[in-house]
């Protein structure tokens, strides 16, 4: 048993604020990451919001602002990986969420995609814990959080990309555990099921045809076809998750996955 005066272990009592710090939230304009951003501003970070979608952070923006926190956007491609790298420095806190989706059977997917979805969940990851970590070994405090997915635990047909990537994406994180552990920072993926965003709204159409499916059979018969839980996971739920992992109360939680999955990987 702990205690609360146990040497160097902080109260038990979760410490959300995060006044001082510096986080960076990439893909912040929709979905997931901008339920991040929203929620780590509200904890008093000073977020960077990276994004390509200009219109979307600039919505995200005006919303911090209402809530009274602190949102920077930053428009800029992660395909641009030096960029990338560039943008991480000084971040205290790193949020590694920006993705996309393609939903086709290996045969019918377009190299060219297959490429761009590793580059933008996987090497911009590296690049941008690469442009992190020097200032967090210096300060000797760091937090790496990487939005993987049940897809990063689990396959799927017709997603050899996203799969590919987000497993790439967990081998990263633990090794960024593991080298950054003796430095006080910590690296964690966060692992969602169907989460209510744009970017599921945008595959119930591709899912429909490949699996040759009405779209309203597809919410129940594939999407939610392994949970336990059946509904969406909401985005707030997962920044809620990414929060806590960002706090001292999470020191010891690293090289590790989360899963945010309803009971899909209790199969
Ligand atoms: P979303 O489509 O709502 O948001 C993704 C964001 O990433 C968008 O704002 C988009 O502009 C940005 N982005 C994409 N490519 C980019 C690039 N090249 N440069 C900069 N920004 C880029 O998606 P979401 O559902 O919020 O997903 C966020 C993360 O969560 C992804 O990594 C995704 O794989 C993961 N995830 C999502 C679900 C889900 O069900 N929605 C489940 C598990 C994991």
């Amino acid at each position: 048993m702990t205690s609360p005066t146990t040497p160097g272990v902080p109260p038990p009592v979760v410490d959300l604020d995060l006044g001082g710090r510096t986080a960076l939230v990439t893909g912040a304009a929709s979905g997931i990451g901008r339920a991040c951003a929203l929620r780590l501003a509200a904890a008093g970070a000073k977020v960077r919001a990276v994004d390509r979608d200009a219109d979307g952070l600039e919505t995200l923006a005006a919303l911090g602002t209402e809530a009274g926190g602190a949102v920077e956007p930053q428009v800029l491609d992660l395909t641009d990986l030096d960029a990338a790298e560039a943008a991480a420095a000084g971040a205290d806190i790193l949020v590694n969420n920006a993705g996309l989706q393609l939903v086709r059977p290996i045969e019918a997917f377009p190299p060219d995609v297959f490429h761009t979805v590793l580059t933008v969940m996987l090497e911009a990851p590296f690049r941008l814990i690469r442009g992190a970590l020097p200032h967090m070994y210096a300060q000797g405090w760091g937090r790496i959080v990487n939005i993987s997915s049940v897809h990063g635990l689990r396959a799927s047909a017709f997603k050899s990309a996203y799969v590919a990537a987000k497993h790439g994406l967990e081998g990263l994180s633990k090794t960024a555990a593991l080298e950054g552990a003796p430095h006080g920072v910590t690296s964690v993926c966060v692992n969602p099921g169907y989460v209510r965003t744009p970017l599921v709204e945008r595959q119930i159409a591709d899912q429909a045809a490949a699996h040759s499916l009405p779209e309203d059979q597809v919410l129940a018969d594939v999407l939610l076809k392994d949970s336990a839980v059946k509904r969406l996971v909401e985005p707030e739920e997962v920044a809620e998750a990414v929060l806590y992992l960002c706090t001292p109360q999470a020191a010891f939680i690293t090289g590790t996955s989360i899963a945010l999955d309803g009971g899909w990987t209790a199969h």
